[in-house]
């Protein structure tokens, strides 16, 4: 049972902040600050203080606003470590297998390298959220800009061994459209996923956003997390490799889609 309160909001392009408030203490935690005036606009909109930062990566669409974000105010930022520009302000370091305790919930810390080697995911058990960053996506996953495919393989392993299906997914991108195209062109017969594609549409005709998912909806769609499943494997012709030379076949073939 949630006890929280979500507010989601774009800033850029295409990016989503999110604001985690809960009613009882009145903590607020940011996901992440790309932009200070969007988090600033967000938390007057809702009428929420800001108490805590969840950092996912130093990319700057990320951490570019913290430093306006949390000038003048009392925050916990928490993070990676590292001496990339975007890990400047991070007041608490975290690694994989940390915890620690927003507004009285356990959040679960979780590397997951791939896109970035200093990614984290938050996971909150008893709300059953996970915020997965530029992670995992809804019918997608980060582009692998800085470890390598078969460390991306792992990191999404990790999120599917540990995240239940009624997880509630929370992504930094509404890449949903274009990923949906990609995951179209190599799981064509897959009904949930054409059935979802429609849905899909439909939102984003309306402007709508198609975030958050749920790791039951991504395990029945986003082709990065089947790669075992065999009628996949039968359209790439590649029934007898190993799962992480599959995903690595479907992650070339979306840089190139
Ligand atoms: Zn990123
Ligand atoms: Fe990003």
């Amino acid at each position: 049972m949630s006890s929280f309160t979500y507010h989601q909001f774009v800033y850029g392009s295409d990016n989503y902040g999110v604001l985690v408030h809960d009613p009882v203490t009145g903590q607020t935690a940011a996901i992440d600050a790309g932009d200070g005036a969007a988090y600033k606009a967000a938390l007057a909109d809702k009428g929420w203080d800001l108490s805590h930062v969840f950092i996912t990566h130093h990319h700057d669409d990320h951490t570019e606003g913290l430093a306006d974000l949390v000038a003048g105010v009392d925050v916990e930022v928490l993070g990676p470590k590292g001496d990339k520009p975007g890990h400047a302000g991070i007041t608490t370091h975290l690694c994989n297998g940390d915890h620690f305790v927003f507004a009285g919930a356990r959040v679960e810390v979780m590397e997951t390298p791939g896109h970035t080697l200093d990614m984290l995911n938050f996971y909150l058990p008893s709300e059953e959220v996970c915020f997965t960053g530029d992670t995992l996506f809804a019918m997608g996953c980060g582009r692998v800009f800085e470890g390598d495919y078969p460390m991306m393989w792992n990191s999404l392993s990790k999120l599917m061994s540990a995240l239940p299906e009624q997880t509630v997914i929370y992504c930094s991108h509404e890449y949903t459209e274009a990923n949906v195209a990609f995951a179209l062109s190599v799981d064509p017969e897959n009904s949930a996923l054409i059935a979802r594609a429609k849905t899909v549409a439909e939102l984003r005709s309306r402007n709508e956003p198609t975030i958050p998912t749920t790791m039951a909806e991504e395990l029945a769609t986003n082709p990065f997390l089947r790669a075992s499943d065999k009628d996949i494997r039968a359209f790439l012709s590649l029934q007898t490799a190993s799962d992480a030379e599959v995903f690595s076949e479907i992650r070339s073939r979306k840089d190139n889609f």
